[in-house]
């Protein structure tokens, strides 16, 4: 059987290190972004420019693929489910339309007895009022939200007025986790039973943007195998085909809870490039494509740190040692708080 040619809707980093790992597999990837300036187009053997909503480009995209998947999950589930219908999507569109909206993505989790942070639907400002005991919290958009966007953290109810909020996008108020750290788990599931699981991750944010990661994690080994069963249950659950992440806070009392699932290749597995056999992009594209699933092994620990805004100058002036492995995403614009490359070091 031929191999088949991979859509990619979403142009960034992502996309770029999907597109560099479909090559060494020898699969062709076209890339579908509403950016023309993506740089993913540099990593691709196509690149087609418009909108996530242009029947024509979709179609012209549609003409050139055999399979499409996507790099981030904030694509209309409609459009998705259209996609679908002419050319297979994974992961499947449905995955989507739950874990793109906080509330459906929280009331899935703890359908599955799976424990989330304690949180409640808010519609408009009057339902603010008998929060008390969600507070401190975080008030998050349902919708579109990523590194922190779209996040107005609540000390206290008098402390409402001083925000200004647009209560008509709908959010989710979350009871404030005190945390002790936060970790990640990745997953790969080619099929039902069949997974490739990377160890835990230990994530380090700071202003909600993920800045360092490591492995391994430092946990305790009840931690260790909850996060990976759980993690587990939820790609099972989906019926999920593709690499996921599944985010998670440790409070300080040792509780583990989902943070949120990101039905995608994530930013706190970019050290998997260099720290295991088979990246999270390759097995991405492996499961996706179809191809032989190889069992991980782990080439050595690592930590992960993310160049973000101007940062990225200084590192592209810098020379590196054998044990370290920068990545420019070559974004043509320097924006503060923007992803603009990461740096994984190999420690022992
Ligand atoms: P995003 O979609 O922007 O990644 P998250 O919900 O993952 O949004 O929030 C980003 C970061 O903000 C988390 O990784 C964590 O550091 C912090 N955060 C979010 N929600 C909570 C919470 N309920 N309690 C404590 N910290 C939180
Ligand atoms: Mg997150």
């Amino acid at each position: 059987m031929s191999k088949p040619i991979l859509g990619i809707i979403g142009g960034g980093q992502l996309g770029s290190m999907l597109a560099v790992a479909a090559n060494k597999l020898e699969i062709k990837t076209v890339i579908f972004c509403d950016d023309i300036d993506a740089p993913a187009q540099s990593f691709s053997n196509g690149f087609v420019y418009g909108e996530y909503n242009d029947q024509t480009k979709i179609d012209e995209f549609l003409d050139k693929v055999d399979v499409v998947t996507y790099e981030f999950e904030n694509i209309p589930y409609e459009t998705l489910h259209e996609i679908n219908k002419i050319k297979p999507v994974l992961p499947k569109p449905s995955v989507n339309r739950i874990i793109q909206h906080r509330l459906a993505e929280k009331d899935f989790i703890n359908n599955l007895n799976i424990r989330t942070t304690r949180y409640v639907s808010i519609e408009k400002k009057s339902e603010m009022e008998s929060v008390e005991d969600f507070l401190p919290g975080l008030l998050k958009t349902l919708t579109l939200g990523y590194d922190g966007k779209g996040q107005y953290p609540i000390k206290s109810l008098q402390s409402l007025d001083t925000i200004d909020i647009d209560y008509s996008k709908g959010y989710i108020l979350e009871k404030l986790v005190k945390l002790k750290k936060e970790i990640s788990i990745i997953i790969t599931r080619f099929s039902a039973q069949k997974y490739e699981i990377y160890e835990p991750i230990e994530n380090f944010h700071e202003d909600q943007i993920l800045r360092n990661s490591k492995i391994p994690a430092e946990i305790s080994d009840k931690i260790l195998e909850q996060s990976k069963l759980w993690a587990t249950q939820i790609s099972e659950e989906l019926k999920y085909v593709g690499t996921l992440c599944v985010e998670f806070f440790i409070d300080r009392n040792d509780n583990l809870y989902v943070n949120e699932i990101a039905p995608r290749v994530h930013n706190s597995g970019h050290l998997t490039i260099n720290a295991y056999n088979v990246s999270q992009f390759e097995n991405h594209v492996r499961a996706v494509c179809k191809l032989e699933q190889i069992p991980l092994k782990k080439i050595s620990n690592a930590k992960m740190t993310n160049i973000i805004g101007d940062q990225i100058e200084n590192y592209r002036n810098k020379e590196y040692t054998e044990n370290e492995f920068f990545f420019d995403y070559l974004k043509k614009e320097i924006k503060n708080k923007r992803k603009m490359g990461h740096l994984t070091t190999l420690i022992s």
